[in-house]
């Protein structure tokens, strides 16, 4: 884990589209200079709970999306594919992007130029007819195995065996092929119905000697080599001795608890509002020989209020929000159910901030804060909190 690994490499990454698209708003910068910023922005909302770590920066921070989504549009009578401009709905073309896996840009591009010759175009969001509305391709780091879903705007697929097996024999890396049907008018970019067209409908990958299953829908943190980092860190702030009760809050599917559970023996319980996320975790659970492991498809904060109710008494809490940070059914049963350690991993310091504050009111002390560079580029940063209960509420 080193935390001076970068050299100078000049102004950000020298993308044409910066400007136009408003995907890396610190592309202005050199690396060096992104991650001083970053490191600022924490200290100025977290300085005031205890010291802020050193950011944790990338040694090669370009490419590092392994979960790469482009929109499709008609446009002027052509198709363009890309990503949506930054605060809009217009699709900004993009061939190539610096922070997305290669191969799956390649994907995309290809089954862009295929769709005139299958007389397909895009679907348009007005009329609700047409075809293709995005393609999301996910890569595993380690397995290199690759996932192609196809979101179109009904279950139509004419010609869908011609199509499928030009798509396959041009790269045939390609594991596993999803039809998901969205004809929703909504900013969600999968649907609910999801048809496997080739393969098992999941990829598998390697992170912290774990193997994970993910499914099209299911969270999945997208630069794998800062997630080990990130999980690492979470695992060793967690303190875990042999036969601890660990709650893994908001555990998509379950890669912190299952890679604790792997480092330590503990007894596991996994939280997620995602049903695929909660069976992929299960499977995961199964995947890695960890017996000791339930998992519940529920909300965070009711799950906390129904374990408080029973006065259950965890040991550890990992709990890791989305963006909008935690609620405070679960930050009050979290109080109340008084782990001896919590360890908060968040992707917004502002709601950090907020819920660190709460808990700081309410008998917990924070010992340690280690942010970790999940999004080079971008003004994202992701924090390891360590919090310990105090004796004193
Ligand atoms: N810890 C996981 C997932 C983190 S992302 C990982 O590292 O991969 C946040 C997760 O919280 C997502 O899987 C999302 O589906 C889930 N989530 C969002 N709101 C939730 C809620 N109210 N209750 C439980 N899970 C929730």
């Amino acid at each position: 884990m080193s935390k001076k690994p970068i050299k100078k490499e000049g102004r950000g990454n020298g993308c044409p589209l910066y400007k136009k698209c408003g995907g890396c708003q610190l592309q202005n910068m050199s690396y060096e200079e992104q991650l001083s910023f970053k490191q600022v922005r924490c200290i100025r909302e977290l300085g005031q709970f205890c010291h802020v770590e050193e950011i944790i920066g990338m040694e090669k921070p370009l490419h590092y999306r392994n979960k790469v989504q482009a929109a499709f549009r008609n446009v002027g009578g052509k198709v363009i594919s890309g990503v949506y401009q930054s605060a809009s709905h217009k699709v900004v073309l993009v061939d190539k992007c610096f922070l997305e896996d290669e191969q799956a840009d390649e994907i995309i591009v290809y089954i862009r130029k295929l769709l005139p010759s299958f007389r397909l175009g895009a679907y348009n969001e007005d009329t609700g007819r047409g075809f293709l509305r995005h393609v999301l391709v996910r890569r595993g780091f380690s397995s290199g195995q690759i996932m192609v879903v196809l979101v179109t705007g009904s279950e139509l697929f004419p010609k869908k065996k011609d199509f499928l097996s030009r798509l396959l024999s041009a790269f045939p890396q390609i594991t596993t092929v999803v039809q998901s049907v969205n004809n929703a008018r909504t900013s969600l970019v999968l649907g609910k119905k999801e048809i496997v067209l080739f393969g098992n409908g999941y990829i598998e990958d390697t992170l912290c000697s774990c193997r994970f299953r993910i499914s099209p829908s299911s969270f999945y943190q997208i630069n794998p080599v800062q997630t080990e980092v990130l999980y690492k860190t979470a695992i060793d702030f967690a303190c875990l001795r042999k036969g601890d009760s660990v709650l893994d809050a908001y555990c998509g599917t379950g890669t912190i608890g299952i890679a604790a559970a792997k480092a330590k023996e503990i007894q596991l319980t996994g939280v997620e509002l995602n049903e695929s996320a909660v069976r992929d975790a299960v499977f995961n659970a199964r995947l890695n020989g960890i017996k000791n492991a339930e998992f519940f498809c529920a909300d965070a904060g009711s799950f906390m209020l129904d374990l408080a109710a029973q006065n259950a008494k965890p040991d550890v809490v990992f709990m890791d929000p989305p963006r909008a940070g935690s609620d405070m059914n679960f930050l009050r049963s979290l109080v109340e159910t008084a782990p001896e350690r919590v360890v908060y991993v968040s992707c917004n310091v502002e709601t950090l901030a907020r819920d660190l504050r709460f808990l700081c009111k309410n008998g917990y002390s924070v010992k340690k804060i280690q942010p970790v560079d999940m999004f080079p580029h971008t003004n994202h940063v992701e924090c390891v909190t360590m919090l310990k209960k105090t004796n004193v509420l």
